[in-house]
């Protein structure tokens, strides 16, 4: 699970890398158009014009190849869901206890009354599946994982991620959710907690860390509710207009 997660997390950075620079060439690509259409109309020497024209239809092909990159890298198209964390969390426990190991304990506990969420479900697995990883990646002796689903105060979903172990430093606390940092040197690729903060933010969420050094850490990601009825899931794939 480890190697495909990992081959996910850099195809998704090199699609972004691809989709952001094909952006960037559009752009100009758009101005240099918009230049040779003003030239065409403007130049009446028959030579130039031909040149003019030859730019012209080489700034098309650059724009073919542009929007075939665009199309490449475009991300998996996310799917939300009405997802009742009860139904889709403690299958995953036996995954997740898994990617952490044995000599560690494991829990994944949900509580009952917990709200809806409009998530993609893959997307979530992965994310849980980043925080489990790094959780272990944290405990170089036995240790405890919790994993915890249950409406917080404020009328939001939390979703929580405990260990006890190493803890992140001030400055690492704050530079974790930066794409491609990472401490772990060749080991890591520092887009998980990137991953999981995307998969918050596209469902309107967002991720709390709280990290003691020498104790442990937890990353919340706290979701709205789902205004939608569960049974109402037609409504769902319907636009809001
Ligand atoms: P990676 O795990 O590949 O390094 P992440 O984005 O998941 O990338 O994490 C970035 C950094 O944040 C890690 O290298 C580590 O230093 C720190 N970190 C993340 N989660 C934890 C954790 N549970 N305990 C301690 N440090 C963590």
């Amino acid at each position: 699970a480890q190697d495909l997660l990992l081959q996910a997390q850099k195809m998704e950075a090199l699609g972004q890398v691809v989709s952001g620079v094909a952006h960037d060439i559009n752009n100009v690509l758009a101005a240099v158009q918009g230049a040779f259409a003003i030239l065409g109309k403007r130049v009446g020497d028959e030579q130039l014009r031909f040149v003019i024209e030859q730019g012209h239809r080489a700034g098309d092909r650059a724009g073919a190849i542009v929007r075939q990159m665009l199309s490449f890298a475009r991300h998996e198209p996310v799917r939300p869901r009405v997802l009742r964390l009860q139904d889709v969390l403690p299958p995953l426990e036996t995954m997740l206890c898994h990617a952490i190991g044995r000599r560690h304990r494991c829990s994944l506990m949900v509580a009952e009354d917990c709200q809806p969420v409009l998530a993609d479900p893959h997307q979530l697995d992965v994310a849980l599946l980043n925080l489990a990883i790094n959780a272990r990646d944290a405990m170089p002796t036995p240790g405890v994982l919790a994993i915890r689903a249950a409406n917080d105060r404020d009328g939001r979903v939390r979703i929580s991620v405990t260990d006890s172990g190493i803890g992140m430093s001030e400055h690492v606390l704050e530079r974790a959710r930066e794409p491609f940092f990472t401490t772990k040197g060749s080991a890591g690729t520092g887009l998980g907690l990137a991953q999981v903060h995307s998969f918050a933010a596209t469902a309107g969420g967002l991720v709390e860390m709280r990290s003691t050094l020498a104790q442990g850490t937890t990353v919340s990601i706290l979701l709205p509710p789902s205004a939608v009825e569960l049974t109402d899931v037609t409504r769902v794939a319907v636009p809001s207009e």
